[in-house]
């Protein structure tokens, strides 16, 4: 079995839109979602937002179709031929122009998504290539053994891109971790429609450490994959971790109550005795083949422990 690492792994910062943290370079046109400042293909300091890039695109048309509406004005006032003309022609042209400018100020932002999806459709080539160029900086740093950085980096370059070789090589760097529950881990971007077994023994992992990570998703995995996940070698003491994260909401017990039922013999003490509570509390889910299950296990197990018998309120486990 592999040596696991002791590591510090940096929190991760969540922007509203993957993109917020994708940069260009203003020189040679490189996209990076891993640079601050300085371009990882150039090495100036000339790294730009996306967002302020289509920004300023977006502010350079503006001005240009003001300048088209100043023109015809001055056109206008230049051919006028009478007081009368030159009048209208003023009134008119300052209607136009202020119409244009109260026109494009409400519709700033939505004019500025259209000019960011222009950006990323006209440079898709770029943007695909400048992506896979951060993905080979990050093998680079897992090569000169910074393993830690190498995942960051990943996980950065994972949120644009959906890819499973991805989603591999950072399960793969977190497999090779000592996790703890004080790590900012997650799961969701990580889930992918086929069996992989190094994926099914990072969620029996965070099922023992951080089971408020484990939600509708993994259980839907989980249970897709059952049998596959059942030849493991440690493939029914996973799935008995899962079952007890499941125990973890009442709304987990309604919507995945066979997952539990055929879990609920292994499950560790406080779990059993968490979903023993929640279905004794709950006459709506404490019903059917889950609380005959439940109620199986208790009187096998548990029908003496004092523990059950108390109400429980002190002790509320999550
Ligand atoms: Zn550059």
């Amino acid at each position: 079995m592999m040596k696991k690492l002791p590591v510090i792994i940096s929190p991760y910062i969540k922007t509203r839109y993957p993109y917020n943290k994708l940069k260009i370079c203003r020189r040679c046109n490189h996209f990076t979602v891993l640079g601050d400042e300085d371009c990882p293909v150039c090495g100036k300091s000339s790294l730009l937002g996306v967002e302020q890039r289509a920004a300023s695109i977006l502010k350079r048309s503006m001005w240009g179709a003001r300048v088209i509406v100043m023109l015809i004005w001055a056109i206008s006032l230049v051919v006028s031929q009478s007081i009368l003309q030159t009048s209208l022609s003023i009134i008119g042209g300052a209607v136009l122009l202020a119409l244009l400018w109260t026109l494009q100020r409400r519709l700033t932002p939505a004019l500025l998504r259209v000019e960011l999806e222009n950006l990323f459709h006209k440079e898709a080539y770029t943007l695909v290539a400048g992506l896979a160029n951060d993905r080979e900086e990050a093998i680079k740093v897992f090569h000169s053994g910074n393993k830690p950085l190498a995942y960051e980096m990943l996980r950065e370059i994972g949120a644009l891109v959906h890819t499973d070789q991805l989603r591999i090589e950072q399960i793969l760097l977190l497999q090779s971790f000592m996790l703890r529950k004080d790590m900012d881990l997650m799961i969701d971007p990580l889930l992918m429609d086929h069996f992989n077994t190094d994926l099914v023994e990072y969620i029996g992992e965070l099922a023992k450490i951080r089971r408020d990570l484990l939600k509708e998703n993994t259980f839907r995995y989980v249970l897709l994959h059952e049998i596959q996940i059942l030849k493991m070698e440690q493939g029914d003491n996973i799935l008995a971790s899962v079952a007890g994260a499941a125990v973890r909401m009442q709304r987990y017990i309604s919507l995945y109550p066979y997952l539990i039922m055929r879990y609920a013999g292994k499950l560790p003490k406080d779990r059993f005795l968490r979903l023993y509570r929640m279905l004794q509390s709950n006459p709506e889910i404490g019903t059917g083949p889950l609380y005959e299950e439940v109620m199986r296990v208790y009187n096998e197990k548990y029908k003496w422990d004092e523990d059950f018998r108390s109400t429980g309120n002190e002790t509320e486990l999550k």
